[in-house]
């Protein structure tokens, strides 16, 4: 299935969370799902019952919208966690950290993962030196990702950075924000991400295993 283009508040106001899509006007009041949190197209007092089986579809969009992928994407990123040894649930979600766009994002690059995979796709992010072009890259403790030098200049960058050291730097991430290069410290904990992912994975892993 195509990536999907429509409006991005919209997926929050399905899903009932904040997903975070649209960089720095989802922390004002101009945000969509502050305004209306119900599901679009709905009144705001009616509430329709959820069977087993739509809850889990709900956390699998919830979460695939949430890192936006598409479904063939996430299918295949939770084969490869389920091959893995471990808790799939944990496995799946440092899976999805490890993404290239993601790292991008959460070193403040960019102000959403959106962003951050056009940055990725327009060739102006080096892993260990060499341009990656690759949203679906996944990074290793030791990488060295930055933005290239003939990127520096792009406006942007310098003030999402700003943005991101306010909210944070997740801990196996490293920014030098003068440089703008990050190094990854470690794999991310699966533990810290399940308190920042607002999702519940068993439901994902579930809805999988039908
Ligand atoms: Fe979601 Fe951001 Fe739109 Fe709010 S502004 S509904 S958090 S994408």
């Amino acid at each position: 299935m195509a990536r999907y283009t429509g409006p991005r508040c919209r997926l929050c106001r399905r899903e009932g969370v904040k997903l975070y899509l649209k960089g720095e006007r989802c922390l004002t009041d101009k945000c969509a799902f502050e305004r209306r949190p119900y599901p679009p197209g709905q009144r705001k007092e009616r509430v329709s019952k959820k069977t087993d089986y739509g809850i889990r579809l709900r956390e699998k969009q919830k979460l695939k919208r949430l890192y936006g992928m598409t479904e063939k994407q996430f299918k295949r990123l939770f084969e490869e966690a389920d091959r893995r040894k471990g808790v799939t649930g944990d496995n799946f979600l440092v899976l999805l950290e490890r993404r290239l766009d993601n790292v991008v994002y959460r070193l403040g690059f960019a102000s959403s993962r959106t962003q951050a995979r056009q940055l990725v796709a327009h060739g102006h992010i080096a892993v260990n030196g060499r341009k990656v072009d690759i949203p679906s890259y996944l990074v290793r403790p030791g990488d060295v990702i930055e933005v290239r030098e003939k990127s520096r200049d792009i406006p942007f960058i310098k003030e999402n950075v700003e943005v991101a050291q306010r909210r944070g730097i997740p801990g196996w991430l490293e920014l030098d924000a003068d440089n703008l290069r990050g190094t990854v410290k470690s794999y991310p904990d699966p533990e810290e991400l399940r308190e920042q992912v607002p999702v519940n994975l068993q439901y994902v892993v579930e809805f999988y295993s039908r």
